[in-house]
């Protein structure tokens, strides 16, 4: 399908259409000063010129809790499975590759059928950044524009949208829409080009490919050590993460012994019992080893299951979450590199 043009009234009565439908929709609104996700009541709301989310996208995919099964006691058991019906509206391209990401995890080795189901029923309408935020460092990452994961993708060229719609859903919602002209792309590509190199308020001073080999060499560096000194293990750098996808399971039987419920949690590597197991032992107990378990995530060990090139897509929420200022990758990743040579 040809990408198509979208008048910025036009997606207003796109939105107000979804929203008259009944199914459920949620986009990106004012919260006092910031913005966040929320359920859509008026297309007036819908705020795609906002800078970061105070959260990602990921509850939606991955809720904060959610139960997974009820069970009697050595008997049967009862899946739950989300199937609620979500358009999803405003997801920046790093949380939308962020989102690609996890959808890999979920999706590979043991099918979670719990987070397939709730993604199969979504409808991702993302959008390319107007605003940077403060701490953004998307163009370090190679994550400030996104190519797939969407069904639809809106780029604003000033009095109105350009809509990529490569999927069938995608297709759907725009199948009245113009096509784009030649110059209604030149001013897409202009846009995203832009983004490509100033989303970085925080440049990293290597290509991301270098990271597992930097961090191959950097186990026993001091910065784990000085940094964590000031760690409160808040776990909020976990929290805000797009691509944490850590939860922890938890089995709630009722007073009579005979029944229960089996529920999951967002957990977080931060936290001091992250790594407890039975016996109550705790093999990350000291918290330099959690602070740098966590970089290590991001720059060595998913990268190198999933074969992608980092997982810190650079939104930059854990930098304005951690209180003492130590938990920005970069800030940690460019200190390695004034070290050792790659
Ligand atoms: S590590 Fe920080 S900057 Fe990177 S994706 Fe997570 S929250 Fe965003
Ligand atoms: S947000 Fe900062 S203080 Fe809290 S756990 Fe993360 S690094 Fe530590």
């Amino acid at each position: 399908m040809s990408i198509k043009k979208i008048s910025k009234e036009e997606l207003s009565q796109l939105v107000s259409t979804l929203i008259a439908s009944g199914d459920r929709v949620e986009g990106v609104q004012a919260k006092d000063d910031k913005f966040a996700f929320g359920p859509l009541t008026s297309a007036d709301d819908l705020r795609l010129d906002y800078d970061v989310t105070l959260l990602s996208p990921r509850k939606y995919v991955l809720p904060p809790v959610e139960s997974l099964m009820t069970f009697e006691v050595g008997g049967r058991y009862q899946s739950e499975y989300d199937t609620e019906k979500l358009t999803l509206i405003g997801v920046h391209p790093y949380d939308m590759i962020a989102l690609n990401q996890i959808d890999q995890v979920f999706s590979q080795d043991e099918v979670d059928n719990h987070y397939t189901t709730r993604r199969k029923n979504m409808t991702l309408i993302a959008c390319d950044v107007v605003t940077p935020s403060e701490n953004v460092f998307a163009s370090s990452m190679g994550t400030a524009t996104v190519s797939e994961g969407y069904d639809i993708l809106l780029t604003d060229i000033g009095d109105a949208y350009v809509a990529d719609a490569p999927t069938e859903k995608g297709q759907a919602l725009l199948c009245n829409a113009a096509d784009a002209t030649a110059e209604d792309l030149a001013k897409r590509q202009a846009v995203q080009e832009r983004n490509q190199s100033d989303l970085n308020r925080h440049p990293l001073n290597c290509k991301i490919e270098d990271l597992p080999q930097l961090l191959e060499k950097a186990y026993d560096h001091p910065v784990w050590e000085e940094k964590a000194a000031s760690c409160f293990s808040c776990g909020s750098c976990n929290q805000v993460c797009p691509t944490c996808y850590c939860f922890n399971v938890q089995d709630d039987v009722s007073w009579d012994l005979k029944s229960g419920t089996r529920s999951r949690a967002w957990d977080g590597c931060l936290l001091e019992n992250f790594a407890n197991v039975a016996g109550d032992h705790n093999f990350r107990k000291k918290r330099n080893d959690r602070f740098r378990h966590r970089l290590y995530r991001k720059g060595k060990y998913v990268p190198e299951k999933l074969g992608i090139g980092t997982a810190c897509v650079g939104c930059g929420r854990c930098i304005t979450a951690c209180v003492p200022g130590i938990a920005n990758p970069v800030d940690i990743y460019n200190t390695l590199l004034n070290d050792i040579k790659l």
